[in-house]
């Protein structure tokens, strides 16, 4: 079948099979050219397919040498309705490839993480093929969670007041004006539930009672904190409220399981375009200008060269700010980039941002996820879905 770009809002409904393959292994290759450091040897990697979860799976395996297992939620391939599989799914399977290739052990679970099932499925795999793991990554990223029989939803709204201001309209490139509504208590709770520590603390807590990780393993999981033009929508926003938990669960775990000598982190990593930063109003448009102040200023990352500066120098190092964060946004938050991006902040328009953001980087980006617009994929080439 031939394989083309559906793009709905900030989603695309198909992936190219061959260019997510392609996508790995440009991530691979990164990492390659960047050496071996001693690390972890058996990760267990939670929101392994996309992302900043795949670009950690692929940076321990190729900068670590680490064995990896992957949990992740995607979508296999319909071919009789032509319906593709999602991008995690075709990135998974290209991984899985490359990695046996290489000699390095890969396996992958694909289901609901947040379900005593998949963790019960995933520490039994860990059990007979590993006995344990010596570090577990949390990168989930999710809408939503089902506890028995209910299912709670994750919220992208303020906390306080609502929050007006600029944002970038990804259907026409337009810069509108979006209103960010309050969230409630109660949404504010699910966001909590959804996006907060309590099911990382789970995983880990499982681990151990089966007798399935390390004395002294290490367990990271990732984080956002920004500008204050986007405090209101995260950092002072549901999703932040649900952050500050994660940050909470870091101190709680590593309490918990001092006599396992359990090291817990949190890394604030940069803002990016990633499936789930697309649908976050507001960030769409500090990112465009992000990308282009940061690649101005020659410190444009994308998550591949943040995970392999997280695994391969920062948690190594341990190299954290005075509350224990690994701050990997360090060179966002710098304040050559910050002051450019409050200045060009306050003249953005419909009209310039074609020359102040890098619209076409974010797009670029954005297509990449889903295994389009790679010079050297032949698109218009049949392809198993
Ligand atoms: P992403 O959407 O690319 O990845 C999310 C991952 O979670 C995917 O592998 C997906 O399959 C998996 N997942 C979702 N629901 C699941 C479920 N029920 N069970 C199992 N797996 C499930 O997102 P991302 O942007 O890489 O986010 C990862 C983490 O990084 C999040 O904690 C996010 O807040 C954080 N972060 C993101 C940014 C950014 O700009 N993108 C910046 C800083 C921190």
């Amino acid at each position: 079948m031939i394989v083309e770009p559906k793009v709905k809002g900030f989603i695309c409904t198909t992936a190219h099979p061959k260019g997510c393959a392609e996508s790995v292994r440009r991530q691979i290759d990164y990492v390659k050219g960047k050496g071996r450091v001693n690390g972890p040897k058996k990760v267990l990697v939670i929101g392994s397919s996309t992302g900043y979860g795949l670009a950690s799976r692929i940076a321990v395996a190729y900068g670590c040498g680490a064995d990896t297992m992957g949990v992740a939620f995607e979508k296999e391939s319909n071919p009789e309705k032509k319906r593709t599989a999602s991008a995690g799914w075709y990135n998974t399977a290209a991984f899985e490839e490359m990695a046996k290739k290489d000699g390095l052990y890969a396996r992958s679970f694909n289901g609901d993480g947040f379900s005593d099932e998949m963790k019960k499925q995933v520490i039994d795999a860990i059990k007979s093929d590993w006995g344990k793991a010596d570090m577990v990554i949390y990168s989930m990223a999710a809408p939503r969670r089902t506890i028995g029989d209910k299912t709670v939803s994750s919220v992208l709204k303020t906390t306080g007041e609502p929050y007006t201001n600029r944002t970038l309209d990804l259907r026409n490139n337009e810069i509108t004006e979006v209103t960010v509504p309050v969230a409630t208590e109660e949404e504010i709770q699910n966001t909590i539930k959804v996006m907060g520590g309590e099911d990382w603390e789970a995983w880990i807590r499982e681990l151990f009672l089966a007798d399935a990780l390390e004395d002294g393993a290490v367990t990271v999981a990732y984080s956002y904190i920004g500008p204050i033009m986007t405090h209101p929508i995260y950092k002072d926003g549901s999703i932040g409220q649900a952050k500050k938990h994660l940050y909470e669960t870091s101190k709680r775990l590593a309490e918990t399981f001092s006599d396992r000598k359990l090291e817990a982190f949190i890394s604030v990593n940069k803002a990016l375009v990633t499936q789930s930063s697309a649908a976050i109003p507001i960030v769409p448009l500090y990112i465009s200008l992000v990308y282009k102040v940061m690649k101005e200023q020659g410190l444009h990352e994308g998550c591949i060269e943040q995970m392999a500066r997280l695994f391969m120098e920062k948690l190594p190092a341990r190299e954290v700010d005075g509350e224990g964060y690994i701050r990997m946004d360090d060179w966002e938050m710098r304040k050559s980039v910050q002051s450019e991006i409050a200045r060009v902040w306050e003249s953005v328009s419909t009209e310039n941002i074609g020359e102040c953001g890098d619209i076409d980087g974010y797009w670029d980006d954005f297509y990449h996820m889903f295994g389009f617009r790679y010079e050297n994929v032949d698109y218009s080439e049949d392809v198993e879905i």
